[in-house]
């Protein structure tokens, strides 16, 4: 190209500053500051811009993978093999991308990197802080994310709520963000507004002083959404925007909603997106929620349902732990029910209830479907054994997901190949038949106490069987899947397994590691190594979990 030419280009496409959007959390935590991040980011897209997301942990944890999801939350895992937190999984399900190792930080992650770069001397001598340092080594992530994924605007959740001590140097680095890029930086406040019932009206002082703290840590919000179980009303808008130094127009209304899935369209509705976009200096555009419209309708309409059993130990802690631990399964058993028009209906099943009373596993029959979806430990093993045993005899529609699949094979070994000294390592070390064993690498892992991030974690490749059912569910030859666990499939009794009916229809090339088995004559059991609920998405649910929902329909 002439250099005329190149000038002319480069003056047509001048080139934005990368945007940032900082979302911060305010008087509760747990009030859908993931998901409202999530949305904004689907916002973005839909009126074209290329959108990045990142998460910023508070704990001390280098990632989530060390954490008991039961107190946590779910673990959800990157293709590159990051354990990050479901929040991550809420960012590529809106956005409909895969995020990365660098989406995600903790505490622990950045002060790891600033030790380390002062072990190597890259400090050149100087004093190493607290402040500048830990901030600076945050927004080097930031824009280092930012940039990484050609981001046009970059969001970025801070995790807890603002006046904890944890997360002070994450609102430092957003300052300090915003003082160096003061048109390119904007502050969204997540904040709830509570109705008590003995008063039974909306209160706005918990978040005009959730706003003071902020000021405190020297950031005004840009715009503040309010979490409530109502909508925000005239005068309350009008108490916010002047106790917070907020525009009126940018106090947004959030009530509760039953579908997570609508919460771009409301969003959108109150110009979300081109106030933000106006703050950070860029004209109004059009958002394109069609799609996401096309979805909303298709909950809305949903008439019959469809009845999942999910079964597992942990299930003793109630609903309200278990939504979180296991949010990716039960958002791909959503996406699949309805992708076939049917409403999702879930129930969380004890598995601890099978090993004391065996007669009770006839209440299985209820259901159109059971998942065993992933576990660590001994507790349950027995009951969930008996379950699959159940389920396979009775033709019940099953999809066995990593600790799933593997009870699976050992349930087999036991109960169709006889070999009653079938088990995992993980629960017998001294199993006579260790059908689910570990390898050298794995056990020495364990043995040094190395847990953090040393599991078979993230995407790895399967070739799919010629002629089996996942094949077909995939419309593949190969596909890749998402790992987190130690033990595997002991290859030594593949053929003995495939021969005797549970077909093993995916293997990793490089390994030969046996990922996924099915059985022949059966209406749908199917147990895979990897978690494919971390690959579902709202508008392309997962083929696997669509197989299981068609044939839980079936099985009506
Ligand atoms: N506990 C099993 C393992 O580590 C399965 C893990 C899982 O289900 N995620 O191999």
């Amino acid at each position: 190209m002439e250099y005329k030419t190149i000038l002319t280009c480069m003056r047509n496409k001048k080139k934005r500053n990368p945007k940032y959007i900082f979302v911060v959390g305010g008087v509760l935590s747990g009030v859908g500051k993931g998901v409202t991040t999530a949305s904004l980011g689907a916002i973005f897209r839909a009126k074209g811009f290329s959108v990045t997301a990142l998460k910023a942990d508070p704990y001390v944890n280098v990632d989530a993978g060390t954490m008991n999801p039961t107190e946590h939350g779910e673990v959800f895992v990157t293709n590159d093999g990051d354990e990050t937190d479901q929040d991550m999984g809420n960012y590529e399900r809106f956005l409909e991308v895969d995020l990365t190792s660098i989406n995600y930080m903790t505490t622990g992650r950045v002060y790891q990197e600033v030790i380390n770069n002062e072990r190597s001397m890259k400090y050149k001598g100087k004093c190493v802080q607290v402040v500048p340092h830990i901030p600076e080594e945050i927004n080097r992530r930031i824009t280092h994310a930012s940039s990484a994924n050609s981001a046009e605007i970059t969001i970025i959740e801070i995790g807890g709520t603002v006046g904890e001590y944890e997360n002070i140097l994450f609102l430092e680095a957003a300052r300090m963000m915003k003082l160096a890029n003061p048109d390119d930086v904007a502050f969204v406040l997540v904040s709830y507004l509570p109705i008590p019932s003995h008063i039974g009206e909306m209160k706005t002082k918990p978040t005009q002083q959730a706003c003071r703290l902020l000021n405190g840590a020297g950031i005004q919000p840009d715009m503040i959404i309010a979490r409530s179980s109502a909508a925000l009303d005239k005068p309350r808008k009008e108490k916010l925007a002047i106790h917070c130094g907020v525009k009126k127009d940018n106090c947004i209304s959030a009530p509760n909603v039953s579908s997570i899935y609508s919460i771009p369209r409301i969003m959108d509705e109150q110009h979300i997106g081109n106030k933000l976009l106006k703050t950070l200096g860029i004209s109004s555009r059009k958002t394109q929620l069609t799609r996401w419209n096309v979805l909303e309708r298709k909950i809305q309409k949903a008439k019959k349902e469809v009845h999942i059993g999910v079964v597992g130990k942990y299930f003793g802690s109630g609903g309200f732990t278990l939504s979180d631990s296991y949010i990716s399964v039960i958002e791909a058993i959503r996406h699949a029910a309805w992708y076939y028009g049917v409403i999702p209906k879930l129930t969380w099943i004890d598995s601890e209830e099978f090993e004391a009373k065996p007669a009770t596993l006839r209440s299985l029959g209820k259901y159109n479907g059971i998942i065993v979806p992933g576990g660590f430990g001994t507790r349950g093993i027995e009951g969930i054994i008996n379950t699959i045993s159940y389920v396979r005899k009775k033709h019940i529609p099953y999809l066995g997901i990593c600790y799933g699949m593997q009870l699976a094979t050992v349930e087999f070994a036991r109960n169709v190949l006889q070999k009653k000294g079938a088990h995992t390592v993980e629960v017998d070390d001294a199993a006579l038949h260790p059908i689910i064993h570990i390898n050298p690498h794995q056990a020495k892992h364990v043995k040094e106490n190395r847990y953090g991030g040393t599991m078979r974690l993230g995407a790895y490749d399967c070739v799919l069987e010629h002629g089996s059912r996942v094949r077909k569910l995939y419309k593949s030859k190969s596909v890749s899947e998402r790992h987190r666990h130690r033990y595997e499939f002991n290859n030594e009794y593949k053929e003995m397994v495939h021969n005797a009916g549970l077909r093993i229809v995916g293997t990793n090339p490089e390994s030969s590691l046996v990922e996924i088995v099915e059985l022949a004559n059966h209406p749908f059991f199917v147990g895979v190594q990897f978690h494919p609920e971390f690959l579902s998405k709202p508008l392309n649910p997962h083929p696997l979990f669509k197989g299981l929902i068609q044939a839980a329909i079936n099985n009506k």
